[in-house]
């Protein structure tokens, strides 16, 4: 069985990273994306397993001693993890997987997994992120403050990732990140197997 690819998809807060990968899993059934564990508070909308498994510290920490975690990272003082089980399992079955994570994250990932596929997604401009973060009203001012400042750190580690898109017109990022996607599936070491069982049914 031809393994599952690993897209790891980063962006600073207000990139627009969320919709676009419900996107993409809407158009894409072989593609899911992977919820993490989280120590931060639930936002309203949100849902137990949907967007995250809202966890306490004391959980999470003790998930990090039994290693069961693939990659994990603080972000704005909160404990964020991607669980290894079920990476493993979807994977091993052929599914694409996409980890919606930070560049701390992303660099764990690369280093486990040379083959996975780092996309960083930009917002046209500093000021768009700006009215973006104020527009999502969820939260203070003071988070939005925070928020802006953390965006231009993680923005600093886009050099780090395989491809960059800009999602300034959404269904152009989309299909950009579509194109990636798709010319990952077809690199020739991912087209092998079924490439060796059609055609040279003998070896
Ligand atoms: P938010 O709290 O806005 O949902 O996410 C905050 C940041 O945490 C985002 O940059 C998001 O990509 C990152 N994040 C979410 N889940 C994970 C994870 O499992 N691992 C890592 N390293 N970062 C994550």
């Amino acid at each position: 069985m031809q393994q599952g690819n690993i897209f790891v998809i980063s962006a600073p807060s207000g990139a627009g990273k969320s919709s676009l990968v419900t996107e993409l899993c809407k158009q894409d059934n072989n593609i899911s994306v992977s919820i993490s564990h989280t120590t931060r508070k639930m936002r309203i909308g949100e849902a137990e397993g949907i967007n995250y498994y809202f966890t306490d510290v004391v959980t999470f920490e003790k998930m990090i001693k039994n290693s069961e975690l693939l990659e994990y990272a603080k972000v704005y003082d909160n404990y964020y993890g991607t669980s290894a089980t079920k990476i493993k399992e979807l994977t091993s079955a052929g599914k694409d997987i996409i980890l919606e994570i930070d560049w701390q994250g992303a660099r764990q990932v690369k280093k486990l997994f040379p083959e996975s596929t780092l996309i960083f997604i930009l917002p046209p401009s500093l000021e768009i992120l700006s009215q973006r973060l104020h527009g999502r009203n969820t939260d203070s001012v003071e988070t939005i403050n925070s928020r802006m400042n953390l965006a231009l750190d993680e923005i600093s580690h886009a050099p780090e990732f395989d491809y960059i898109v800009v999602n300034d017109l959404f269904n152009q990022a989309l299909s950009e990140l579509q194109n990636i996607i798709n010319s990952q599936k077809n690199l020739t070491k991912n087209m092998l197997n079924q490439f060796k069982q059609r055609f040279f049914k003998g070896n």
